[in-house]
């Protein structure tokens, strides 16, 4: 059974079709790249898939189980958690109380704490900054500290909106190292949606361009990172 599939979905915002007629699957265990330029409906995939849009029409499939209007609180309970672009954190709770905030469905108090330490392990940063106000970190920090939100609700399938926006080479490169072991160590399924595509085509098994809402190339991400086409538009090159 595959983990995920998607077919012929199609989003609507009044009149405007943001994404149309995406048809693509994924493996457990994979990561795959959503990459495009702005306004190319990457996010309203990642919002359909967690149920945050309603579909127009077409079929999403987690594990065998079509979701086609399932609220995203009962997505979360078959293991989707999305790490919003923006990240949206609560500025003035601290990084502890804002982590707890992604454990809201979990119910024992033994795992709440076992993905706590799973989060520090994974950003030591974190745990340093624990007791701060989320809202004082850097941006890099506050991208780490979603991204272990998402993480808190003991998810498989992992969905990351843009982790890489606006923080230094740096922390992207600590950030794309959480990815990887994320899914070499746990064995965690992983849509990553990026602009940044060079970084999204090294991380991702698989990967798709969008333009205009519509899938425009498909392939393996060391491949397409080669593919002149890819390289034109997207990697600048
Ligand atoms: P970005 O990286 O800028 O977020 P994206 O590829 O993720 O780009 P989307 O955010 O999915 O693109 O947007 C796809 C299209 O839908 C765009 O034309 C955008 O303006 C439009 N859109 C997105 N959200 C809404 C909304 N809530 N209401 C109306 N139109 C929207």
């Amino acid at each position: 059974m595959r983990m995920l599939e998607v077919e012929s979905l199609t989003v609507k915002y009044g009149a405007l079709v943001a994404v149309r007629n995406v048809t693509f699957s994924m493996e457990e265990g994979e990561i795959i790249a959503l990459i495009g330029s702005n306004g190319a409906g990457k996010s309203t995939t990642l919002k359909a898939l967690m149920g945050l849009v309603p579909t127009h029409s077409g079929t999403i499939r987690i594990r065998g189980a079509e979701v086609h209007d399932e609220l995203p609180e009962n997505r979360v309970l078959r293991g989707v958690a999305l790490s919003p672009e923006g990240r949206y954190l609560f500025g003035r709770m601290t990084v502890l109380d804002n982590l707890l905030v992604g454990a809201y469905a979990v119910k024992s108090r033994s795992d709440i704490k076992a993905s706590l330490d799973e989060v520090y392990e994974l950003f030591p940063r974190v745990h340093e900054r624990r007791s701060q106000l989320a809202g004082s970190l850097s941006g890099g920090e506050q991208q780490m500290v979603a991204i272990g939100r998402a993480l808190m609700a003991r998810p498989w399938l992992l969905m990351l909106d843009e982790p890489s926006l606006g923080i230094a080479p740096k922390v992207v490169a600590e950030i794309a190292l959480a990815i990887e072991r994320l899914n070499t160590e746990r064995g965690m399924s992983i849509i990553l949606v990026e602009q940044n595509a060079r970084l999204a085509l090294r991380l991702a098994h698989h990967a798709y361009a969008l333009e205009h809402g519509e899938i425009v190339v498909s392939g393996k991400g060391n491949e397409l990172l080669d593919d002149p086409f890819v390289r034109k538009a997207y990697l600048g090159i």
